[in-house]
């Protein structure tokens, strides 16, 4: 007989865009699952990572940061992720830069305080901060607006304090058979990944307006003995980020296609045959349509 119960449960990475959720997750399960840049407002969907133990599955979920006046159906839909984050979680990481005032979080803690879930406030990116003094003055600050959570500093970048945290999360997760194969550590696709690092190369590459007017379809995912064939169409709002997109004698495209097939490579482990095409789909972030084809419904 086994004399440990199996555990189990969903842990929300919840915060404000910038904060590091994508790193934090990312870190946990040790897989670039979700991307991550400087820019906010990089992670769209909700996106789950699952650690597997000998008596335990905890099933992280990465949402988009909390956006507070949506303009554009798109970020209405980012924030319904959220929503539902708040609605399914065993345990809250409640991510916050430190040193970021607390009235910024007045939406986002109102949200959990009032329920019975546990909260664990991660204040995360230490790593910047070399005064001991703010880092304690800053906990105490959190200690009298959010006296239930339990406080980490950590850091997600420099994998700093993590394992405190995960331990934690064991002791809190109800006991509960596992929701998800042992073997997986997502739920999403090798699809949805392969389109999210062509995302990301745009995000890298291109200023503001670009990447936000951008979503990418893989059409066609085919896997042969030596070599991955993947083609992926990009598509933008408006004939000039088209343009710009291809760049002169279609320069701009085949960067991000080169650096796209490097990481689709490492990802798949695979060597990768990549095709990129542009295309224009008027006002799409507006379009119920256009979004539910593009996956932004639950
Ligand atoms: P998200 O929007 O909350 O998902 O944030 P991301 O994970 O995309 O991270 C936003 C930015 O913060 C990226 O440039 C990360 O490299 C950076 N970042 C995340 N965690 C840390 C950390 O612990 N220390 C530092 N210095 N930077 C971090
Ligand atoms: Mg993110």
């Amino acid at each position: 007989m086994e004399n440990t119960e199996f555990k189990s449960g969903f842990v929300n990475i919840i915060g404000l865009p910038n904060v590091g959720k994508s790193t934090l997750m990312n870190a946990l399960i040790g897989e670039k699952l979700s991307i991550i840049t400087r820019k906010a407002q990089t992670t769209r969907h909700r996106i789950l990572g699952i650690i597997n133990e000998e008596n335990a599955q905890i099933v992280f979920s990465d949402t988009p940061g909390f956006i507070e006046k949506p303009a554009y159906k798109m970020q209405e839909t980012m924030n319904s992720f959220v929503t539902s984050a708040l609605q399914d979680a065993d345990v809250f990481l409640f991510m916050v830069e430190l040193g970021t005032p607390i009235e910024r979080h007045i939406k986002i803690y109102q949200k959990i305080q009032d329920n019975d879930t546990p909260i664990l406030l991660l204040i995360n990116k230490v790593d910047l901060s070399k005064n001991e003094e703010q880092v304690k003055k800053y906990i105490e600050e959190w200690q009298l607006i959010l006296p239930k959570a339990e406080t980490f500093i950590v850091s997600a970048l420099n994998n700093f304090n993590l394992d405190s945290v995960v331990n934690r999360i064991k002791q809190l997760l109800p006991v509960g058979p596992a929701y998800y194969d042992k073997d997986a550590f997502t739920d999403k696709t090798e699809r949805f990944f392969v389109s999210e690092i062509v995302r990301e190369k745009i995000l890298l590459l291109f200023k503001q307006e670009i990447p936000y007017s951008c979503e990418v379809e893989v059409e066609s995912f085919k896997e042969e003995e030596t070599i991955t064939r993947i083609s992926a169409i990009i598509y933008t709002e408006r004939a000039t980020q088209k343009s710009i997109l291809i760049g002169k004698g279609g320069e701009s495209i085949k960067k991000i296609g080169t650096l796209a097939r490097k990481d689709m490579e490492k990802f798949l482990d695979k060597k990768v045959f990549l095709e990129l095409f542009v295309k224009v789909k008027e006002n799409w972030r507006n379009n119920e349509k256009d979004l539910k084809g593009f996956g932004y419904t639950e």
